[in-house]
């Protein structure tokens, strides 16, 4: 039996909000894959005196795998021709492939541009049941970082039909099948009946209440069945929501009527910044966000990511077709739009967001206002919704943005003012985030929402995933090259440097639920599907 390795990350000034450290200076202690609470002198240290110390980032919400990200891959060869990534020389000689970036990098590129961002948990927010063995295949291919899907749920066929039968727990069943047989780690919910109404020659619905096919079905339903699986199923991470209307003016009326559905329990609602627009439609956009971030922090049972939009390149990417449609029709930009049979849909159109553009702007605004705003960082999150709001690499400008006052009021002034009228912004908002509170929303409170007990923290017994930064006052800088990045116990980025590309692990749930449901699936399949019962998931 080899004797696992040891090191002592030895001095650094630690921020480690779950165990109540905020700035002290201590060492951590890694054996093996794990952080240990003392190790005997004489170890191998790393001396990061004067340094930052913070656990590995934990990303809650990025489109990185699957077939709809693969389809965006190939509708941008341009920025492959931009961005080339060469295979990157490892210290240990292991193999390493190139790639090319852009704002939808490939898989490996994906693993390597995290690390070197200190971030070693990602989780791939939107995979179509039907497309889960791809997901896994191109995840498989994307080193270093730990990283599991959610599985989308709330316009396939099966789904909706027991919810017009009333058979709600055979929905629940249903959907614990479902993530087990695709080995998903949580259900995704996208504009809960629109999709389905899309589909089927229709524009959208327009709010909760709107009927979807039958009579029974309504968004409101769809929300409430949902949310009482992931609930009745005891899954670890609650329903991760895309509300309907996103990026409609007014739309907040329905994230707020969709918040107040589920009122009492646990739920999930992301890229809140796409669902936080007053105004009306063809009347004119303003910003909502004081009163959807009010209502979330008045409910604790409610956490959110942000979707950030940051100016520059994105590319949308989203089950949501009847969105990617309007922003097809309105930018004029090529696209993608595909049906994925009984089950979702999914759009593409690559876009950039421009200082100068109203609604980008508006939007930009919106999403630091919700930042700023919050009052628990805990249930408050980080994201960009990766790459639709701009890609991860834009995590350390964003960092940026809450932490220096005097840069972003900066900037507030450079962007179009057209429609920032009674945006918190222009009253001076003050609030500059802590280093506490950026290990908060960037790891600590990802980790904790997702229900992960080992990431996001450095106390003894959690993954030694730890980041070390060198202070500047440049937060932007500091944040976007960490001196080490140490992953599962091991050095994989030194002085900016990618040393060693291990595998990351799969995260996935197995829940419980009555097998009685995988007959009637069956029955189903036999009757409508193209794909066999027994040929579906991705089980190994
Ligand atoms: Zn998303």
């Amino acid at each position: 039996m080899t004797t696992p390795s040891r090191l002592r990350i030895a001095g650094g000034t630690v921020y480690d909000p779950a165990n109540g450290v905020d700035g002290a200076v201590q060492d951590v202690c890694i054996e093996g894959d794990r952080i240990v609470a003392e190790l005997p002198a004489g170890v191998p240290r790393l001396d990061v005196r004067g340094m930052v110390v913070m656990p590995g980032g934990v990303d809650i919400h990025a489109h990185v795998a699957g077939s709809s990200v693969n389809h965006a891959r190939r509708l941008l060869p341009e920025e492959h021709a931009a961005d080339p990534v060469p295979a990157p020389p490892l210290a240990d000689g292991a193999p390493a492939r190139s790639g090319t970036g852009g704002t939808v990098p490939s898989t490996f590129a994906t693993g390597y541009r995290y690390a070197g961002l200190g971030y070693t948990t990602a989780m791939e927010a939107a995979v179509a049941p039907l497309a889960a063995r791809h997901a896994h295949a191109e995840l498989d291919d994307t080193p270093i970082i730990d990283s599991g899907f959610y599985v989308l749920l709330g316009n396939d066929d099966y789904l909706l039909r027991q919810i017009a039968a009333g058979e709600t727990a055979r929905a629940r069943d249903y959907a614990g099948w479902l993530l087990g047989v695709t080995r998903a780690y949580a259900i995704k919910i996208v504009n809960p009946g629109g999709v389905t109404v899309w589909k089927g020659g229709g524009r959208n619905v327009s709010g909760l209440d709107d009927v979807v096919g039958s009579s029974a079905v309504t968004p409101r339903k769809i929300l409430e069945t949902l949310a009482g699986a992931a609930n009745g199923l005891a899954l670890p991470h609650p329903v991760h929501i895309h509300c309907n209307n996103l990026g409609q003016p007014g739309n907040s009326a329905t994230t707020l009527e969709s918040m107040r559905a589920l009122a009492g329990r646990r739920a999930h609602f992301t890229h809140l910044q796409f669902h936080s627009y007053g105004g009306e439609r063809g009347k004119g956009w303003k910003s909502a966000a004081r009163d959807v971030i009010d209502y979330v922090n008045g409910h604790a049972e409610l956490s959110v990511d942000v979707g950030q939009v940051m100016f520059g390149s994105a590319t949308t990417v989203t089950a949501d077709g009847p969105v990617e449609h309007l922003l097809y029709a309105s930018s004029g930009r090529k696209w993608v739009n595909v049906d994925i049979e009984l089950e979702t849909g999914c759009g593409i159109v690559p876009y950039a967001y421009r200082e100068q553009a109203a609604v980008a702007a508006l939007q930009w605004a919106v999403g630091l206002e919700l930042f700023l705003l919050a009052k628990d960082p805990w249930r408050v999150v980080l994201s960009t919704d990766h790459p639709n709001g701009g890609t991860f690499l834009s995590y350390p400008e964003l960092i940026r943005l809450l932490m220096d006052r005097a840069y972003r009021d900066e900037r507030l002034k450079a962007v179009n003012q057209k429609l920032l009228a009674g945006s918190a912004l222009l009253d001076g908002l003050a609030r500059e985030y802590t280093l506490g509170e950026i290990a908060i929303v960037t790891r600590a409170g990802p980790a904790r929402l997702l229900g992960l007990p080992q990431k996001g923290h450095l106390g003894p017994g959690a993954d030694a995933d730890v980041t070390v930064y060198a202070p500047d006052a440049d937060r932007a800088k500091m944040f976007a090259a960490p001196r080490y990045v140490i992953k599962g116990g091991t050095v994989v980025v030194q002085d900016g440097q990618l040393r060693r590309a291990s595998a990351g692990a799969r995260l996935a749930v197995r829940p419980d639920y009555d097998v009685a449901v995988k007959k009637d699936v069956k029955r189903f399949f036999d009757d409508y599907a193209t794909v066999a019962f027994e040929n579906y998931g991705a089980e190994p």
